[in-house]
């Protein structure tokens, strides 16, 4: 099959023929038709602790049909089925298994990291973190299940309740995300602090109630437009530095969630974070749950996050759309069509 193998940092992908995945026990390889590029293939293709060895195969984000069925799988799954996948190759027996919390399982493996991904034309499955996609819901709109199961998890992390004030900083594809979930849970404002233009645009049309400017005066903006401060903060961008400046703006008993990707040393002085008696949990990934949630509310036509949706290439233009990406563009989620 064909894929786009990683070369190592500072190189473009390659589209190269590869060996097709073979489904082991319990195992599907689905025909992937959409695979989404997401921060985390940026920063896993970079210099630095998280870098991916050479020949790995990135993607998680894909969805497609099924086309070959392993050994000891229930009777309910059939060729041609569509699905998506939480992307995780994990045992299917351990408690966070069974209960929908692959990434908690201690055996596990993750689809575009250390597991294969999707950026070829096949991809191997857990049956246990595969999911049928019901007919309503289109492929493409299935593209984006799992950041927008992201953002569903940080916004149930934070436990938002109907009528607080939300601010997110950052209006990337998690940012919009979190976004569309806020203002879904009934948040009264939802406030995108955001510089660039089209991504304020795309903030607005995915949700947000206002979109502000990064600057310092950032809690005066915010307090102008919502009429109050931030009950809940989600910081979606992950440049050090972020979290001490969302500790700072947040008002006494604030709840900060931190979702963006941070893998350098960032410094945070307590001691305002203390006096405030702020609570700051952090977010990464989702449950099935989150994934089940997501595509229902998909299927029914309750949210829509095709906006965030800016470009679709084929799988030899993938490695130049994603090397584009490392320097600021206008482009939000970037798919890839290998169907
Ligand atoms: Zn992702
Ligand atoms: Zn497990």
């Amino acid at each position: 099959m064909k894929a786009a193998v990683f070369k190592g940092a500072g190189q473009p992908m390659q589209v190269e023929t590869v060996s097709d995945p073979d489904p082991a026990e319990r195992q599907l390889v689905v025909e992937v038709a959409y695979c989404g590029i997401c921060g985390t293939d940026l920063h896993s293709t970079r210099e630095g602790p998280a870098m991916l060895p050479c020949n790995s195969v990135l993607g998680h984000e894909f969805v497609g049909e099924v086309v070959a069925l392993g050994k000891g799988l229930q009777s309910h799954w059939q060729q041609g089925d569509r699905v998506c996948a939480l992307p995780f190759i994990s045992c299917g027996h351990c408690a966070a298994c069974v209960t929908g919390r692959p990434f908690e399982c201690a055996s596990i493996s993750c689809i575009g990291l250390d597991a294969p991904g999707g950026f070829a034309e096949y991809v191997a499955t857990s049956e246990c973190n595969t999911l049928k996609l019901p007919d309503q819901l289109s492929t493409l709109d299935a593209a984006l299940i799992e950041p927008l199961a992201v953002g569903l998890h940080a916004v149930r992390a934070s436990g938002l309740q109907a009528g607080q004030r939300v601010l997110i900083t950052g209006a990337g594809p998690i940012g919009l995300a979190v976004a569309l979930w806020a203002r879904f849970m009934g948040a009264r404002d939802v406030v995108v602090s955001e510089p660039a233009h089209d991504r304020r645009a795309l903030a607005l049309s995915m949700g947000a109630t206002a979109v502000v400017q990064p600057t310092p005066d950032l809690a005066e903006q915010f307090a102008e437009v919502a009429g109050g401060p931030a009950d809940v903060i989600f910081e979606c961008v992950g440049a050090p530095g972020l979290i001490q400046q969302c500790i700072e703006i947040a008002p006494r008993r604030a709840m900060l969630v931190p979702v963006g990707v941070c893998e350098q040393p960032d410094t945070i002085l307590p001691f305002p974070a203390l006096i405030k008696e702020l609570s700051i949990r952090f977010a990464i990934a989702y449950t099935r749950d989150d994934y089940e949630t997501v595509i229902t509310m998909l299927a029914q036509g309750r949210i829509n996050a095709a906006p965030m949706v800016t470009q679709v290439v084929s799988l030899d233009e993938m490695p130049a759309a994603f090397e584009a990406l490392r320097s600021p563009s206008n482009q939000c989620k970037v798919l890839t069509r290998l169907k």
